[in-house]
């Protein structure tokens, strides 16, 4: 690892480029720590342009913690439909009954405490900390890895966990103690804008103190080992009508993959077994009128659904599949559901 020599000019230059090229976005006209973190838990793993319209409606249907505090379920992951990896929802909403109740309304503003909050990881303790409360603490996401490993020269791999560490000590070293909010906003702006994958360094405002530039290795930092290969599960998904055209679906269990949300129903196909074969075997039902949908792929973070769909009609509906039930378009318009169900819903919905 290099060190960085001139501390004071690196912020310099990085604040006042973040100052001067920020992107105008809604988190960022506030200071309310409620509202940086629903932003902060938001864009894991997800894009800019993507959580904006999320982030606005969250913040106009549960505007204060009190009110998201006592949502129910439904309306909360009806919030959240599209946008992926649902446990982020509830574990926001435990975490903000958790200030409600245990600290009167007010999110804590040290480390130790706001890391007790259900879903608070080191990040996202760190963001909240210094965006709305000033405090100077480490932000380290994988953006920020990027660009700290290329300014830095770190060849740690940051695919193991424990690396992480060696980037929240050089933060904490660097890190402005007068505007930690700009400085670890720059960073994350710098990692998203510019020192990108495929980097920009003829734009970068940092250039002149990045080692990996001047060694000319930028492209091959970070290291990172691949990710454990993903596994691929052939679905079938049958989208079923009963004769008053009402649709099956059920709500998936409360705890593992897509926990809470609502799908038709679906049969996994490893053993190689025809989709209506395996419709019989699995949920004892006889289906007519199969027409195919959509063929696509859903990839998770380990898994990949390559999914085909039907639209189907039962043949007689005297005993469905235990947890399923019928409801009409609009009751299927209410129900929060995962992105591979919508594509489909949305695809058929108003089919007659
Ligand atoms: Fe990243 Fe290039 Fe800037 Fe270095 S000079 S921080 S590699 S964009």
């Amino acid at each position: 690892m290099q060190i960085i020599m001139k501390k004071d000019e690196f912020r310099e230059a990085l604040l006042s480029w973040y100052h001067r090229e920020k992107r105008d976005l809604p988190w960022r006209h506030t200071s309310n720590p409620y509202y940086i973190w629903v932003s902060e838990i938001m864009l894991q793993q997800t894009r800019v342009d993507t959580v904006i319209p999320y982030y606005e409606r969250f913040i106009d249907s549960f505007p204060t913690m009190e009110i998201l505090a006592s949502a129910n379920e439904n309306d909360l992951l009806k919030m959240w439909e599209g946008l992926g990896y649902y446990s982020r929802a509830r574990n926001l909403q435990m975490g903000v009954r958790e200030v409600v109740e245990n600290y009167g309304g007010e999110v804590p503003d040290t480390r130790q405490e706001i890391s007790k909050l259900k879903g608070v990881g080191p990040y996202t303790a760190g963001a909240v900390l210094s965006i709305a409360f000033g405090v100077p603490e480490h932000a380290v996401d994988g953006n920020v890895m990027r660009v700290m490993s290329r300014l830095l020269l770190i060849e740690e791999d940051i695919a193991i966990p424990r690396t992480k560490k060696i980037f929240e000590t050089v933060v904490m070293e660097l890190i402005d103690r007068k505007d930690p909010s700009s400085f670890n906003q720059g960073l994350m702006e710098l990692g998203a804008t510019i020192c990108t994958p495929k980097p920009k360094c003829l734009l970068c405002p940092v250039r002149d103190f990045c080692n990996a530039f001047h060694e000319g290795r930028q492209e091959e930092l970070p290291v990172k080992t691949k990710k454990t290969t993903m596994k691929v599960i052939p679905v079938a998904s049958f989208a079923i009508q009963n004769k008053q055209g009402e649709w099956l679906l059920r709500q998936r269990p409360a705890k593992g993959l897509l926990a809470g949300l609502w799908e038709f129903p679906m049969v996994e196909r490893l053993d190689g077994i025809a989709p209506l074969e395996k419709m019989r075997q699995q949920f004892g039902v006889e289906l007519e009128n199969v027409v195919d949908v959509l063929t696509f792929k859903h990839i998770f973070s380990h898994i990949t659904w390559e999914m085909t769909s039907f639209k189907a009609q039962m043949k007689g509906t005297d005993s469905l599949p235990p947890g399923y039930r019928f409801f009409t378009v609009e009751e299927v318009e209410a129900l929060p559901k995962p992105v591979p169900v919508l594509k489909i819903w949305e695809e058929i919905k108003w089919e007659e």
